[in-house]
């Protein structure tokens, strides 16, 4: 099969994106890339900085001066911020929270895109977020759009937050995952917007198995078309 595809996975938050991208990147021998962690990078480090996360000037001249890096990691790529190993912390929910603030601005989407096109540019990469299928990369070969419902997104984060020790609600769990996709849907600039020619896939009550073979499948297909 042709190993330089370029494979966009979108979808809303807490869709299961990054645990099934994972996973279908090594069974192809891929690339992994995680977008949503750099724009969860760029927002730990305002916070760190106790920069006004509204004050796009701020935020800009923050990033000159930014380096961003992952190195694989189990179960979870390990990402640092300036050197320094940030993996759990940008998972935290004053992180989570604000995200959608940092990535609806016009400096910080152009920075990351960049970068992220530069990493996709040779093929062979998996990469997931909210609009790498629709700006990122649109001539990508293989585009999938996940969802699933918002009870069953909630729960699986409830489960995640759980087994990580970190104090949840369920409801507070919801709430915060349909702001969240509301701010990332309704933002001028690259919203999260399921591409034209990519394929949806309703993770609700599927295993992640079956969703990675899913994916598996319809790059199998797309390899056929060519
Ligand atoms: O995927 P994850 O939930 O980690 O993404 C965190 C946030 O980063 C999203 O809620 C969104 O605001 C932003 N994001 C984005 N574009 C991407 C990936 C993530 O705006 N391609």
């Amino acid at each position: 099969m042709n190993n330089k595809y370029q494979i966009a996975i979108d979808g809303p938050a807490s869709a299961g994106k990054s645990t099934v991208a994972k996973i279908v990147a090594k069974d192809l021998q891929y690339v992994y890339c995680d977008t949503g962690a750099m724009y969860r990078v760029v927002t730990l480090k305002a916070i760190q900085n106790g920069i006004d996360l509204n004050d796009e000037t701020k935020i800009s001249e923050m990033l000159n001066d930014t380096d961003i890096r992952f190195e694989l990691g189990e179960p979870v790529q390990k990402v640092f911020l300036d050197g320094n190993e940030v993996t759990e912390d940008i998972r935290q929910t004053n992180v989570t929270n604000s995200v959608s603030t940092i990535a609806a601005q016009k400096a910080v989407r152009e920075v990351l895109t960049n970068w992220q096109r530069d990493l996709a540019k040779n093929g062979g990469i998996v990469m997931d977020g909210r609009d790498i299928g629709s700006a990122v990369l649109p001539n990508a070969e293989v585009k999938i759009f996940l969802i699933a419902s918002v009870q069953e997104r909630a729960e699986r984060r409830y489960k995640e937050n759980i087994a990580k020790g970190m104090e949840t609600d369920l409801e507070q769990l919801k709430k915060e995952i349909e702001i969240r996709d509301h701010k990332d849907s309704t933002r001028k600039i690259s919203p999260l917007t399921k591409a034209s020619d990519a394929i949806e896939v309703d993770t609700t009550s599927m295993s992640i198995q079956d969703v990675v073979n899913e994916i598996l499948r319809i790059v199998e297909n797309a390899s056929k078309r060519k």
